[in-house]
Formats: structure tokens, sequence, C-alpha cells
């Protein structure tokens, strides 16, 4: 099921990016692309109550020529809006009312959207008094929390929780594959997305997300059913939003929790930058089958070598994506979009495929036999027993006699004997130790 996402607004210097780390703790969102780590300030993950969801500090979209603080806030509540199904609403208790909370609220109220009211630095009780002004906003109760004390967090997140989306299950059937194309404005995602579409029939077109406000197109090809999951909703608003990079990527980071098969879209033509690793990196902390197709391959001048040099600059620049499989194609002239549909089966398959606990640890043990695992001040880490405990992403615990003994090298060593012995072509893996002696 795709996570609920909580959106923080408000106007600068409230304690948004306070309460956001507060919220997600260490659980930041991290990508793994190089040494030293990439790290997203705007975009993190929460849990409250054994539900995931994320969440995402509006504060951190920074609009390109929007320096004028109510113009930015509009566009930041707009962009919360969209995307969000709750709206944290939060203004400060030592400031009181101010005219942009109320250009705020006006926005926020029209949209309809679920929004819990936060009132930031109630440091201490006395202060609780100061909340009640804030009802003038329109918001019902206001919940006064103090970011710089880490006070009234958990009644925060009660309230906001209670406007989760129902999990409805899953939207489709089960032999439905699920697609989103990603990638940075125009790498040519809605060109490859007609394309595909090209002669196949679509079974009903345009038909609105019930539960999200994505648009949908299910199609069905060589007996496979298919959907194409598309954040068209932000397009009809022109490219000014999409300009910035913050943007792109929260908009892609709903796509990607609702699919199964992730397209990673890059433009042949520019080559990679930074940016196409952000986004790439979502879809592989979501745990989502990944292709990377570049687009454009036909305005590229190129002999027998350009295909292998561009996909060793794509391994290099992907290192956490190296399951992921390389296909070059022309949303232009269809040169290989016929190719991908195979490559994307191959992939679903792997993303949901279960191994035999039997084999499992059968590899394990010969793992463990040709690598002894990590000692650390005379004791040894010792693996009992392995399973797999899910699929959409494959994921494994390996029960051991104490988790603090198992190093990231020996759980990567142990990772690649896995994808050396079965098909996870496209597919990251999990892998959790747990205490069991
Ligand atoms: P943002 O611009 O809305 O993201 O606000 P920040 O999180 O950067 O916080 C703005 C300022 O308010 C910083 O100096 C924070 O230390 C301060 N601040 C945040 N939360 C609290 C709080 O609960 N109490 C007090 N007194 N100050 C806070
Ligand atoms: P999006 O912003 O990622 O959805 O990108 P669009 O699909 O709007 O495409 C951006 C621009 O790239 C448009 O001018 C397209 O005509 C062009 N384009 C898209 N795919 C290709 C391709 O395969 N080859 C060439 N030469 N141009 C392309």
């Amino acid at each position: 099921m795709a996570k609920p996402i909580i959106a923080i607004v408000g106007r600068p210097n409230v304690g948004k990016s306070t309460i956001f780390n507060r919220i997600i703790g260490d659980r930041l969102a991290i990508v793994e692309d190089k040494p030293g780590v990439t790290r997203d300030r705007l975009y993190g993950k929460g849990v409250w109550l054994e539900q995931e969801f994320n969440i995402i500090d509006t504060g951190g979209i920074e609009i390109d020529g929007e320096d004028e603080i109510l113009r930015s806030v509009r566009v930041q509540a707009e962009l919360a809006i969209e995307e969000a199904d709750v709206i944290i609403f939060m203004v400060d208790a030592k400031a009181g009312v101010t005219a942009t909370d109320e250009e705020i609220s006006e926005i926020l109220y029209k949209s309809g959207k679920p929004v819990v009211l936060a009132v930031n630095k109630v440091d201490n009780i006395q202060r609780q008094d100061d909340i009640y002004e804030f009802y003038t906003l329109g918001f019902g109760d206001p919940v006064g929390i103090s970011g710089a004390h880490g006070l009234g967090i958990g009644d925060l997140l009660d309230e906001a929780s209670k406007h989760f989306p129902e999990d409805t299950g899953d939207e489709y059937g089960e032999d439905v594959i699920k697609v989103a194309l990603i990638g940075r404005p125009n790498v040519g995602k809605s060109s490859l997305v007609n394309a595909m579409l090209g002669s196949e029939r679509v079974i009903v077109s345009d038909v609105a997300g019930t539960t999200r406000d994505a648009i949908d197109t299910p199609f069905e090809k060589d007996g496979q059913k298919y959907v194409l999951i598309d954040t068209a909703g932000m397009r009809k608003r022109g490219k000014v939003y999409e300009s910035t990079e913050k943007y792109s990527v929260m908009r892609a980071m709903k796509a990607i929790e609702r699919a199964d098969v992730v397209l990673v879209i890059i433009n042949g033509e520019e080559g990679i930058i930074e940016q196409d690793k952000h986004i790439a990196g979502y879809a592989h902390e979501a745990g989502k089958a990944s292709i990377i197709v570049v687009n454009k391959w036909d305005v590229v001048e190129k002999d027998d070598k350009t295909m292998q040099q561009f996909t060793t600059k794509i391994r290099d620049h992907f290192l956490f994506m190296s399951y992921a499989p390389v296909v070059f194609v022309s949303a232009k002239t269809g040169q290989r979009l016929q190719k991908l549909y195979p490559v994307v089966n191959k992939v679903a398959e792997n993303h949901s495929m279960r191994v035999v606990t039997h084999v499992l640890n059968d590899l394990i043990n010969e793992a463990v036999a040709l690598n002894s695992p990590p000692t650390d001040k005379g004791r040894r880490l010792k693996l009992n027993y392995a399973t797999q405990v899910a699929v959409k992403p494959p994921t494994f615990m390996i029960f051991v006699n104490d988790p603090e003994l198992m190093h990231f090298s020996y759980e990567r060593y142990l990772e690649n004997k896995i994808r050396e012995a079965f098909d996870f072509e496209g597919t990251p893996l999990r892998l959790f130790t747990r205490r069991k002696s």
C-alpha cells in the first residue's frame, strides 16, 4: 500500500524544519550514491503507531524566481495541497497570528484537504494560553507543540494520522503491473507514455485514481495487464513548478509509492546529472523494481562503443542501483520501445520472487563457510537461520546471535551471494537481522 503523505506548511521561521527533524528522527531519506551520503532536507520517513508515512517540509522547496515570502509560501501551500493526504499547518505561538498565516489559511481552507493546525514554540505550560488565539484561523483545536523541547509531537501525529486514507487494499489486481515513469523535466516522460501506449489497446483511459490524484492509464499488451501511473495533476500548470528540483522529486515520490516498476528516465542527449540520481534514489529507497531508460537515443551520435560507454557511466553514477537493467530507447522514433516490455515483465517477476527457505539456508551456510562472519571483541557473528519474509521487494530475515555484530560489508557480501544464486535483476533486496540464538 502507498504510504500516506504529510506535508508541513507555514511561513518561514515558525519551526517547520525543527519539527520535521523531530518527526523523522534518524530516518532521513539517504541516498548512498558515492562515498559520503546525500541527505535531502525535504523529504523523510516517519512511523507513528506502526503506521509508516512520508513527510515533506515544504519550506525546503525553493521556488525559482519567487523571492517574495508570501508568493513562495503560497506556492508551497499549493504543492502541499496537490501532493499531501494531510497538511500540518504550522504557526508560531510567540508571534501570534500574522497576516501571512491568514493568507495561508485561506488557501488551505479552500482546498478542502485535511489540515491539522500546529502551534509551535509552546515551550512551557504558561504558553498553552497562547494557542487560543489561533482558533480564529478556523481549523478547529490547535495542537500546541514545542520543537525545541520535543513536546506535543505525539499528539500532533495522533491528529494527523486520523486523516490518513483508509487502506483500500490494492487498487488493481495482483496480475496488473503498475509502472511509473520518473525523471526530471524534459527527459521525455510524456512522449514516452504516448509512444508506449501508441498502438496498444487502452482499456479505460484517464481514469482518475479514486484515492489519489494521479491519472492512471490501464492497458494490455500481449496478454499482460499494465497501469501507467502518471502524476499529471501539476502538468497543466506549466513548467514553473517543475523547474525546481525538489518539486520534481516530490511529484515523483507519489508515483513511486504506488508503482511496482519504476522507469527512471534519463536524457541521453544531456547525460546524467545529480538530480537524476536523487530521483532514482527514491525508487531504490521505496523498494521498487527499477529500470534505467536512456531516452532520446536517436539524437546521440554513436558508434559501436557508445552504448557500452554510456552504460559504464550509468553504473558509476548509480552505484546504489547496480541491479537495474539499462535500456536505450527513443520516444520519437519508437526505437527499441518494444524491447522495454519484456524487461518490465522480468523485473516485476523478480520483484515478487520467493526463495524456498531450505535453498536459502543452504546458500547462506555455503556463504558462511567461504567467508567467515565478522567478529567484535572476540565474539563472532553466528548466523542461525534465514528466511524470506516478504516480496516487493524481496526481504530476508537472518536470525543471528547478536545483530550488533553484523557489518554492512558482510551484509553486502550476503546480498551478492543471494544475487549470484537467484535472478533478482531489477529489484532491490532487503536484509534484516534479528537476535535468536
Ligand atoms: P522553518 O523556517 O519554519 O523551517 O523554521 P526552523 O525550524 O528553521 O526554526 C526557526 C527558528 O525557531 C529556529 O531558530 C529554531 O531554533 C526556533 N524554534 C523552532 N522550534 C522552536 C520551539 O519549539 N521553541 C522555540 N522557542 N524556538 C523554536
Ligand atoms: P517530460 O517533461 O519528461 O514529460 O518530457 P516531454 O515528453 O515533454 O519531452 C520534452 C521534449 O523532448 C519535447 O520537445 C519532446 O519532443 C522531446 N523528446 C522526447 N522524447 C524524445 C526522443 O526520444 N528523441 C528526441 N529527439 N526528442 C524527444
